[in-house]
């Protein structure tokens, strides 16, 4: 296979993450080739520019990028590199596993979930949020239509086809608010009927935080509005051992970024212990997103031996191993 996709190595431990990780990919052999592009402090240090024209077009064109962690200037106008990259593309879909693997701090053994979050609508849309002269009174709006509930539904149930997963758990409040959360519910609901060879739930968000933290491994797929997802998936994330283990990717009509869930830690930049896993499970995803699922197994298998030996990992997961070490004992065990 010949295929080229954009590499952004990010901020702060963005650049010692990826390099471990591509490394690990070079191994694999698959023919995957790369174009470096930059965003973020790097790009703005290089060119000025936050979010250069350049970078955009390589994603237009590969339509595939993994990109490390960005720093989110605080201050000046630009709210959020991430968020501009998701309406740029409409990376509708963010898909977030929470796997458990043996030899972490995770809390229960045998979850196998993954979080399906509508990324471009819901509570977190920029129109109508107004404050009143006096500071006092502020209006949001929640913006929820048949579109995109309706493809991001269709999103969770193709990727359980895909994957042979048996469940869908919709998770909504439409109790309480009856036209937002109304109408996701009655079109996952149009949706679901249309697979009837999956098992579909309904849960609403709170009882579905409680049900996650007591009793996490009854769920199989979660499929939820913005907000919502957003909360879970991280509650997702704590109940298999936290950020150093959790990717992420953003899928979208024109493009599919896949990242670490977490930020680019400027606590331990530059010091050759970040742990490069959340990025290269990202990176199988994307290796599964471009039809290449064994190659994504193999390299998770390789994850769950290092993580069971513990010898060379870094010290967030209880080792005293540094990036580098980390992924040599990957490429050793693949
Ligand atoms: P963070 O995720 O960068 O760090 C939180 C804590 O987790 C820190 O103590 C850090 O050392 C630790 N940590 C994170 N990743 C780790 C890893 N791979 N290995 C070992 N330890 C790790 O969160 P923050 O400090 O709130 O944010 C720092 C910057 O990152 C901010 O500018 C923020 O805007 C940005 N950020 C970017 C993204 C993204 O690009 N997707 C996501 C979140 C935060």
């Amino acid at each position: 296979m010949s295929k080229t996709i954009a590499v952004i190595r990010g901020d702060g431990i963005g650049p010692e993450i990826m390099n471990a990780t591509l490394r690990v990919l070079d191994e694999l052999k698959t023919g995957l080739n790369y174009e470096f592009v930059d965003a973020g402090m790097a790009a703005q240090e290089r060119c000025g520019e936050l979010l250069p024209q350049a970078t955009m077009e390589s994603i237009a064109r590969h339509r595939v990028a993994l990109k490390g962690p960005l720093t989110t200037p605080i201050g000046g106008g630009f709210s959020s590199l991430n968020v501009e990259l998701r309406k740029r593309f409409d990376l509708y879909a963010n898909v977030r596993p929470a796997i458990t693997i043996p030899g972490t701090k995770a809390r229960y053994d045998g979850i196998d979930l993954i979080t399906v979050r509508e990324n471009t609508e819901g509570a977190y849309g920029s129109e109508g949020q107004t404050l009143s002269e006096d500071g006092d009174t502020a209006h949001s709006q929640i913006k929820v239509t048949r579109r995109g509930s309706e493809r991001i539904v269709r999103y969770a149930f193709e990727l359980a086809r895909r994957q042979g997963r048996k469940k869908i758990t919709v998770v909504h409040k439409a109790n309480i608010m009856k036209t937002t959360s109304g109408l996701f519910l009655k079109v996952a609901r149009e949706v679901a009927a249309e697979y009837p060879e999956i098992q579909c739930n309904e849960m609403i968000v709170d009882n579905c935080c409680m049900q996650l933290v007591m009793n996490p491994q009854q769920f199989d797929v979660i499929v939820t509005t913005n907000l919502f997802g957003d909360i879970i998936s991280d509650l997702c994330a704590g109940l298999v051992g936290g950020l150093g283990l959790a990717p992420g990717a953003n899928i979208g009509t024109e493009a599919a970024i896949f990242e670490a869930v977490h930020g680019s830690a400027p606590d331990i930049a530059g010091k050759g212990v970040a742990n490069p896993c959340a990025l290269l499970l990202a990176a199988c995803q994307m290796l599964g997103h471009l039809g290449l699922e064994d190659q994504a197994q193999r390299v998770r298998a390789a994850i769950r031996d290092v993580l069971a030996r513990k010898d060379r990992v870094t010290p967030d997961l209880g080792g005293n191993g540094s990036t580098a070490s980390f992924a040599d004992a990957l490429i050793d065990s693949l």
